[in-house]
């Protein structure tokens, strides 16, 4: 296909797959709350829903309200929880019947005074057991407790922490932060305030820590196929990537020995040698970070070839050498047969998560049953 556009492909049978799994690893009654924050991790958020709607998933986790109404727009019927504090237009998410987080007294009060205009405004209360980014410890928390307990309209229906090293083997940091997580759910419980929803787990401590399960886990990175540690990846290799990301051969060339390619002028070709360019660059999501890093590598005709020179914005070169590549074919930058994503974070100095979550625009999204 000329003039081809990078694809992402997405396997429903590898999302099912990993569903399964992950379902089969879920302590009950807990039930999955899957995050779809940041165009779910890059994979298109109201699509993913509504695949995973069908795949029985009935709780979605966003970061912003914008994340939560688009979902709504788009249909989604589900719940919805958003992760963050919001301090502003938080009539207009309980009338959509998105579930808030509260983390203080503030955020508190900003729920309790947009529910005296519009009622049912459904709270997950967030208490900090070790994360340190939202939340406050158990005495704050009580009175935080207390004070939507009075509030008129609103409804505490979820108490919730995070965990910050639940993918590490030393189980320590998890275990003091679910110590803490239980003593703030007693303390409640003594103060007559019931909550019937309690959740901590991430994709980490879904596989590593079944004991934190409660009554929601939240997996976000598992579900679409990658781990959290290389400690996780070896408690559940059985997780595959869902996404293929590839991008056409728009030109090739022959190149004789001692021939820069590239801005700088970085590579010389080692010997005279066939090299084709990528239409997909640091623009799309490739890491310029990964210019001449030994992960950089592509699949052609499912032979690995390396990257060679600096990435450019929107484009590539890949050393081909005997492969006789033709252009319009598609290069296979990460999927299920490697280079992973998880591969290619590790050589730019980053994660799975990153590469992921900045994938770009240009990108066109395709939904396979395969
Ligand atoms: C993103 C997120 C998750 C999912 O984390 P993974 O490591 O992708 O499983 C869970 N809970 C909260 C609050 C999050 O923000």
């Amino acid at each position: 296909m000329l003039n081809g556009v990078p694809h992402a492909d997405i396997s429903l049978r590898a999302l099912e797959r990993n569903l399964t799994s992950l379902r089969a690893r879920t302590r009950p009654p807990a039930q999955l709350l899957v995050p779809i924050k940041a165009n779910a991790y890059g994979h298109g958020a109201p699509e993913m829903a509504r695949h995973l709607e069908r795949l029985g998933v009935t709780w979605f986790g966003v970061a912003t309200a914008e994340e939560a109404l688009e979902l709504r727009e788009a249909g989604v019927s589900a719940h919805i929880l958003l992760f963050s504090p919001v301090y502003g237009g938080l009539e207009g998410l309980i009338e959509r019947d998105v579930a808030l987080s509260v983390v203080d007294a503030n955020s508190a009060e900003a729920v309790a005074r947009a529910a005296q205009n519009a009622p049912g405004a459904r709270v997950h209360l967030k208490t900090d057991t070790g994360m340190g980014r939202l939340g406050e410890p158990l005495a704050a928390t009580l009175r935080t407790a207390e004070r939507l307990d009075r509030a008129p309209g609103v409804t505490l229906e979820g108490l919730w922490t995070h965990f910050a090293a639940s993918d590490d083997p030393d189980p320590q940091v998890t275990q003091l932060q679910l110590e803490r997580f239980c003593e703030v759910a007693a303390a409640l419980e003594r103060a007559g305030l019931s909550v019937p929803l309690q959740h901590t787990a991430n994709s980490a401590a879904l596989i590593a820590h079944p004991e934190t399960h409660f009554d929601l886990v939240r997996p976000g990175i598992a579900v679409y196929g990658y781990h959290s540690s290389p400690f996780i990846a070896a408690l559940a290799p059985e997780l595959t990537p869902v996404m293929t990301l590839s991008a056409p051969v728009t030109f090739v060339k022959r190149v004789s020995k001692g021939t820069p390619v590239s801005y700088g002028g970085l590579w010389h070709a080692p010997k005279d040698t066939t090299v084709a360019t990528v239409r997909f660059g640091y623009a799309d999501g490739y890491p310029r970070a990964l210019s001449g890093a030994p992960h950089a590598q592509v699949r052609l005709q499912g032979r690995l070839c390396p990257v060679v020179g600096r990435v450019c914005m929107d484009q590539l070169m890949v050393e081909v050498g005997d492969v006789a590549v033709q252009v319009g074919e598609r290069a296979v930058l990460f999927g299920p047969e490697g280079p992973t994503a998880e591969d290619l974070g590790g050589g730019a100095g980053t994660i799975s998560y990153e590469l992921l979550t900045r994938l770009g625009r240009r990108i066109t999204r395709r939904y396979v049953a395969s």
